[in-house]
């Protein structure tokens, strides 16, 4: 059994719903877990049936969702595991409070436009959004704010799944998270 020396981080992936989140954080997940990494993965679409079950998507809301994945985030990252979040989370403010907490923080925005994740509809949301079967969908009706400079940006309407991977790869080696 090899221990592998490992620095704890926060990688969190944000974006419009279907920008590729899941995709992309499955698909690093997968890379860490061959190289034998220490990692835990917080998706939104879980987190919400769990430990925030029962909040809605007021901004309230959402900003408290962050909040407590922020919390679980930190309390993993300072054991040196890297936690992996994928949430739309759209509000800024709440995301550079998270960061400054946890210091340890690599943000991804996955990012396609609007209309491109709207066609994917990957779970027919948006669709339901249009015909106002849902009230406050980001994107559609409630704002979405991209991140001013995050550390990584994956345009997923013009680059391949193995390049935003690499990416995210070459950066946490870059920062000294990863062994390069
Ligand atoms: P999110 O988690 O952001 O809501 P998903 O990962 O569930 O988004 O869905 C993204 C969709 O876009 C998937 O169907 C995926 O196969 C597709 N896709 C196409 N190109 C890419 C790419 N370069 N990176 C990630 N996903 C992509």
């Amino acid at each position: 059994m090899q221990f592998m020396e490992q620095r704890g981080v926060t990688l969190w992936f944000t974006g419009l719903s279907g920008a590729g989140k899941t995709t992309i954080s499955e698909a690093v997940s997968e890379k860490l877990r061959s190289q034998g990494y220490k990692f835990e993965v917080l998706d939104g679409d879980i987190v919400r049936q769990n430990l925030t079950k029962g909040l809605g998507f007021s901004k309230e809301d959402r900003d408290e969702n962050i909040r407590r994945i922020g919390f679980v985030a930190h309390l993993l990252t300072r054991n040196d595991v890297i936690v992996i979040v994928s949430a739309i989370s759209p509000y800024r403010e709440i995301r550079d409070e998270v960061r400054g907490r946890i210091g340890d923080f690599v943000e991804v925005f996955v990012n396609a436009p609007l209309e491109v994740c709207e066609s994917r509809d990957v779970k027919g949301l948006y669709k339901r959004a249009r015909a106002g079967e849902i009230k406050g969908f980001t994107g559609i009706d409630d704002p979405y704010e991209p991140p001013l400079n995050p550390e990584i940006e994956c345009r997923t309407d013009k680059e391949e799944l193995e390049e935003s991977v690499a990416k995210v790869f070459d950066k946490l080696k870059e920062l000294g998270y990863l062994s390069s």
